[in-house]
């Protein structure tokens, strides 16, 4: 497999670590080059074929790497004699690209299970796949829109003035791509941007452009402050343990009653508020080694009360206000049918028994196997007695809180590990229980 490296940024925002002397990705990150940082991560995901866009500085890359033979990989570069953009250099070495690569910016930090992606981009049958991650500051970032399947239908770069609801999802600067993309890019020195000049125009078209969503590590460390975080995150082995080759540790949130407000069916995002101290609660969730997963039942699509799209409204909502307070959820799974008819306004097509409803595991499953969970070391956080079984049954530890129904349901005979007045609480104790506190 091959990667193409774009590394002819100038980093002028880390001139204070490059002296003007080596080019950003050459920074030294804990003592060694950003650069050959990634190119190891590459090789032990298997990548082994690296072709590196060269700009300002250029020569000192290729006087350090060479061939790639000490590192063990194969380098090969392609030098531009005046800045392209991120697109626009592709073209010109198109007889060096395999038919399909990974593509990726000099300045990121990353370590990512690249064949998680792949198969993922292959399963979808991609044109284009672009990994997004969720982020503590989505207000100010490149947004990625997708269908619920997946598919890229718009990019939102950053525009601090968003008025509407908007899944949590950052364009990463990560990509799967087949070769076919250098057909839509001009020949020529053309300075081209990827995201606006080639992606955006391809999401209109019937070309299948995908986003991956993950969990694990990538950082664009373009500024001294971020690489000193980095570091410390490298220190710790966090970068390392989020990579899903790792088993993960969750924790997963009930939403209505446990993450907003109970009122009835909340099938409009009017009907949608945060409960006290949710932001606090997922804050601590996102700071520790635990991912952040909504299971939820939403039975008013059965019913005939609300669609999909009405449900994907309202949990867009919550990642919206959940993004404006700094803190994520990882992923969010929903669950639309209801097993017993008899409503004359019904969704005939959701009444069905499945096994994604809780006290079912199936969305846990779904989750486990997207993120290598560990369920075991896992948790569920929830209002119901549901909730609750729901840990049981898929053999995790599960916390019952205080709001919303406060565990009155009475649907099922079961104990908590813990009972908590509100999530912040749950969460606190929970991170308490673990010797590692999560990490
Ligand atoms: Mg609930
Ligand atoms: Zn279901």
């Amino acid at each position: 497999m091959q990667a193409v490296i774009m590394a002819g940024g100038k980093g002028t925002r880390l001139s204070s670590l490059t002296g003007g002397k080596i080019p950003k990705p050459m920074v030294d990150v804990d003592g060694m080059p950003l650069l050959e940082r990634q190119i190891l991560t590459l090789k032990r995901e298997g990548v082994n074929n690296i072709l590196i866009v060269l700009g300002h500085l250029g020569n000192v890359i290729k006087d350090y790497f060479g061939d790639g033979g000490k590192l063990g990989v194969r380098i090969d570069y392609y030098q531009e004699t005046q800045p392209l953009g991120t697109a626009g250099s592709l073209p010109l070495f198109v007889e060096k690209l395999e038919d399909r690569f990974f593509y990726l910016f000099g300045d990121v930090l990353f370590d990512l299970n690249l064949q998680k992606l792949l198969n993922f981009h292959q399963s979808k049958n991609a044109f284009i796949t672009m990994m997004v991650h969720p982020n503590t500051h989505p207000f100010d970032s490149d947004l990625v829109i997708t269908d619920d399947n997946d598919r890229v239908i718009d990019l939102d770069p950053k525009n601090p003035d968003r008025n509407y609801y908007y899944n949590n999802k950052v364009n990463a600067g990560m990509y799967v791509m087949e070769k076919g993309i250098c057909d839509y890019i001009k020949a020529g020195q053309i300075k081209q941007d990827l995201e606006k000049d080639i992606v955006l125009p391809l999401t209109k078209t019937n070309k299948p452009i995908f986003a991956y969503s993950s969990s694990e590590y990538l950082k664009d460390i373009g500024t001294p402050e971020r690489i000193k975080a980095a570091v410390e995150e490298l220190k710790t082995g966090k970068l390392r343990q989020k990579n899903l080759n790792n088993p993960q540790k969750a924790i997963f949130l009930d939403r209505d009653g446990t993450i907003n407000k109970s009122n009835g069916y909340v099938y409009r995002p009017d009907l949608f508020e945060l409960e006290e101290h949710v932001i606090e609660a997922i804050k601590k969730i996102n700071a520790s080694g635990y991912l952040a997963i909504v299971v939820t039942n939403q039975p008013s699509v059965a019913r005939g009360l609300a669609s999909i799209d009405d449900i994907n409204l309202v949990n867009k909502k919550m990642e919206t206000l959940l993004g404006q307070g700094g803190v994520y959820l990882d992923a969010i799974y929903f669950c639309p049918h209801h097993p017993e008819s008899g409503f004359e306004e019904e969704n005939k097509a959701y009444k069905i028994p499945c096994s994604c409803r809780k006290p079912d595991v199936g969305m846990i499953q779904k989750a486990k196997d997207k993120f290598n969970i560990d369920l075991a070391s896992s948790w569920i956080i929830g209002d119901t007695t549901t909730d609750i079984q729901t840990g049981i049954n898929a053999g995790m530890h599960a916390a019952l809180v205080m709001t919303g129904e406060k565990g009155e349901d009475k649907q099922f005979d079961c104990v908590p590990d813990i009972i908590a007045p509100n999530l912040d609480k749950a969460v606190e104790l929970i991170l308490c229980k673990d010797d590692n506190h999560g990490l």
